[in-house]
């Protein structure tokens, strides 16, 4: 579904991620975890196309109609439309936008680009409100404007919501546990696992070990440096609890 391979990027000239490589395939779920500026937010806006960074070297291929894509030209909105998602990790506020507004009109545009029908303010707000539900979250949510006021949690739980309506092929989750108390991530780990199929893959950015009691990766990548240094099952999560990440590395 995803394939990473020998990815080097920088932003402002400073050298971040110094080659790189991650293979996903569909129905995995992935943890990447890592020392602070490891680079981990960095590979997850890479993907998605954050325009702040360039790629030097390597590749980024996605599967599009049963075919590999290297995506790295490809503007975000077009590579969101083919099914890339990104919780951020520091999602941002946008004044006088309607949460629900933002949700539909991003709905709509991928229902464009997959050739299906758009739903109407009425259609979408059922489809919406069952989605709030599904989340168990407070459907004032979608009157609020675009994370305005929210506290820390309801953000990452907004984020989730934008998840469970766009319902990608690939999502990364950055930190989305953190600032979490412990309800908002059982409700998140619970979306997360709810949301998951065989047909779609999730990678968690996450420095808790907690996260993955409830959403068990099949993967654990310890980045460190603009690389991944090690790579191995659940276990490696709890081996990082213990011994920190000096002791991994
Ligand atoms: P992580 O998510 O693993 O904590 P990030 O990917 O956010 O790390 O950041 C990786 C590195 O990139 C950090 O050392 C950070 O200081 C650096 N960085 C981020 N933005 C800029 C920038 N605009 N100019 C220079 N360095 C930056
Ligand atoms: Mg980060």
């Amino acid at each position: 579904m995803l394939q990473v391979k020998d990815l080097h990027a920088e932003i402002e000239g400073v050298a971040i991620l110094k080659g790189l490589n991650l293979e996903v395939k569909p129905g995995e779920i992935h943890a990447i975890m890592g020392p602070n500026g490891a680079g981990k937010s960095t590979l997850a806006k890479v993907v998605a196309g954050h325009p702040d960074y360039k790629v030097t070297k390597g590749s980024i291929d996605l599967e599009v109609n049963f075919k590999k894509k290297n995506i790295i030209e490809m503007e975000p909105e077009e590579r969101a439309r083919e099914g890339v998602f990104l919780a951020f990790q520091y999602p941002v506020e946008v004044g006088g936008v309607p949460n629900a507004e933002f949700l539909r009109a991003s709905f709509n545009a991928i229902c464009r680009h997959q050739g299906v029908d758009e739903l109407d303010p009425l259609e979408f707000d059922e489809f919406v409100r069952e989605r709030v539900k599904f989340l168990e979250m407070d459907p004032s949510f979608l009157e609020r404007q675009l994370n305005i006021d929210f506290s820390g949690g309801e953000k990452k739980r907004n984020e989730m919501l934008q998840m469970a309506v766009l319902s990608p092929r690939i999502a990364f989750l950055d930190e989305t546990d953190s600032g979490l108390d412990v309800d908002s991530l059982r409700l998140v780990a619970e979306g997360v696992n709810k949301l998951m199929s065989a047909d779609k893959a999730v990678v968690m950015v996450t420095h808790y070990q907690r996260l993955l009691d409830y959403v068990v990766p099949d993967y654990v990548h310890i980045l460190v440096d603009g690389k991944i240094v090690r790579t191995g099952d659940k276990n490696l999560a709890l081996e990082v609890e213990k011994t920190g990440y000096e002791g991994i590395i």
